[in-house]
């Protein structure tokens, strides 16, 4: 019984995450929308911080907002870095309560990203989901 609900869960997991990817490739993102409620979350919430429904219809937004915050990585894990300096940061999408992380390219300094820059998806790689400035 605990193998069959591993799999089944790590099933739903690729699922969930193949369509982030495909979506992200498109500077979209792919959210999950409470079918009871309306609250909208990630698509990787299996059930509503709200009202605690299990039903949910997907919403594909464009990944365009501004920089919430974010951190300068000058020491990248192993085989990532070719990449430093990056920034991981949190981009809050317009229009929603939303927040996703990403990867920013080049960004050394703060002075070189103030929070509240515009920007967006641009694609998915081996560092997750890509943000660049708009
Ligand atoms: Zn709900």
């Amino acid at each position: 019984m605990q193998v069959a609900l591993f799999m089944y869960f790590k099933v739903c997991r690729m699922t969930v995450e193949e369509q982030l990817i495909e979506y992200a490739k498109q500077g979209k993102l792919v959210t999950h929308k409470c079918t009871e409620c309306g609250h909208l979350h990630l698509s990787t919430a299996y059930y509503c911080l709200k009202c605690g429904s299990k039903g949910f219809e997907d919403v594909v937004l464009d990944g365009v907002g501004s920089i919430a915050t974010y951190t300068i990585i000058t020491v990248a894990p192993a085989g990532f870095e070719k990449y430093t300096p990056y920034a991981f940061v949190i981009l809050q999408l317009d229009d929603t309560p939303l927040r996703i992380s990403g990867f920013m390219a080049g960004i050394a300094t703060p002075a070189e990203l103030p929070v509240g820059t515009r920007a967006h998806i641009t694609g998915f790689d081996e560092r997750g989901i890509i943000i660049e400035k708009q």
